[in-house]
């Protein structure tokens, strides 16, 4: 699998940092993790056709995570008429505005164009990419997701209130990417050190906003080293 950070800003885009979005492939297909930037623009940069796009998966209900799906999905309505993602938004306003926002633009969801709501518990599995969301405390309607493809086990944390109170309970990760925008990282170490994870990358902050600084990310590498820890940043890549 290759996991490709397209957005590692938080809510306000910083200069090459833009809001939130992760992007999966797995076998030739692809998958998002949230769209709060121009995910449309994003593929066409990386030549993807949207129709190898099979699902998008929003985490909560903040523009930063959501923001690019509108125009992605109207784009599917006009142009890439064959392209039928499935997708899982957080609520049913959510939800009303994906096909008030298309009516809008003369077009509607297909009925092959698969809505959702997201709900605890194992949401999706075309038996390539499994998908299973943990409720959050960050605000109402927000999950975490785990994604297991390919045997291995990477956690989404979506925005947290924090990681004592509303950490996925989830174990054996091979990759844990977690947001890092509404409390010092330093918070992550009791509940990674508690846990079985290979690789640990922070996402979701803002370099002259939020709650990450360089000394305490080392302090944090250094309380859960040997596990690996990284900052993304925008384009990254992660094969695993
Ligand atoms: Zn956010
Ligand atoms: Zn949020």
């Amino acid at each position: 699998m290759k996991i490709t950070i397209l957005g590692s800003g938080h809510g306000v885009p910083e200069a090459h940092k833009q809001c939130t979005s992760i992007l999966f492939e797995v076998s030739g297909s692809y998958y998002f993790v949230d769209a709060g930037c121009d995910i449309s623009m994003e593929l066409a940069n990386r030549r993807i056709h949207p129709n190898g796009v099979k699902a998008i998966f929003i985490t909560h209900p903040h523009s930063d995570h959501i923001n690019g799906l509108y125009s992605f999905l109207n784009l599917l309505g006009w142009y890439y008429t064959k392209s039928n993602p499935e997708v899982y938004v957080p609520n049913e306003k959510c939800a009303v505005l994906v096909h008030q926002y298309l009516e809008a633009f003369g077009c509607k969801l297909r009925p092959e164009q698969k809505l959702a709501l997201v709900e605890e518990g194992t949401i999706f599995d075309d038996g390539n990419f499994k998908v299973t969301a943990f409720a959050t405390q960050h605000c109402p309607n927000s999950h975490a997701f785990l994604i297991e493809a390919e045997g291995k086990r990477v956690l989404c944390s979506g925005d947290l209130r924090h990681p004592a109170v509303d950490f996925p309970p989830v174990d054996n990760l091979d990759a844990a990417i977690l947001e890092a925008a509404h409390f010092n990282v330093i918070e992550y170490t009791d509940v990674l050190k508690s846990k079985s994870v290979k690789s640990v990358y922070i996402n979701h902050y803002g370099n002259y906003i939020g709650n990450i600084n360089g000394a305490n990310f080392v302090t944090l590498r250094k309380e859960i080293s040997p596990v690996p820890a990284e900052i993304t940043t925008d384009g990254m890549e992660i094969s695993m």
